[in-house]
């Protein structure tokens, strides 16, 4: 049986124009866990927010900026579950949804904080707060590289009101 595997390469394919598209679209930051590409040192990958697999466009309105670590963990899933009120949850799509309302960063600004079960759902799922990262994140705020600026930090310790 013929295959024409360049029909998937084809279609995977997002043209350099478009990837610095995806790049300043998103302010250089990964649209998930907000790591900033400029202090990396592995350029971000461009994620397919519904994947290819599950019927998402090889479009502008369906990539985001995302870095290893998130793209990685993402995969190809789209949905995921909340403790909170158990049931399973779209995770964050940054082409429909905003990050400011669904995430807030904790006073420390060391961890993301899920506002909503999407959001929450989004920061389990994608570990948004795995230790690495916050060991990153101190770091960088120590020099003034974190929190990206615009970006909401929590006022209080409190749980988020739901
Ligand atoms: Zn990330």
């Amino acid at each position: 049986m013929f295959i024409d595997f360049s029909v998937f390469f084809v279609s995977r394919y997002i043209s350099e124009v478009n990837q610095n598209k995806v790049r300043q679209r998103a302010n250089f930051l990964c649209e998930y866990c907000h790591a900033s590409e400029q202090w990396q040192y592995v350029p971000f990958t461009v994620d397919h927010v519904i994947p290819l697999s599950k019927g998402g466009a090889n479009v502008l309105e369906n990539l985001a900026l995302a870095c290893f670590h998130c793209n990685r963990r993402k995969s190809d899933k789209i949905k995921a579950f909340d403790e909170q009120s158990s049931s399973e949850i779209p995770l964050f799509n940054p082409r429909t949804e905003s990050w400011q309302e669904h995430f807030i960063w904790s006073t420390d600004t060391l961890s993301i904080i899920g506002l909503t079960p999407l959001g929450r759902a989004t920061v389990t799922a994608l570990k948004l707060n795995r230790a690495r990262i916050i060991d990153i994140r101190a770091a960088d705020r120590e020099i003034g590289r974190h929190p990206p600026a615009n970006d909401p930090i929590q006022r209080h310790e409190s749980q988020p009101s739901l």
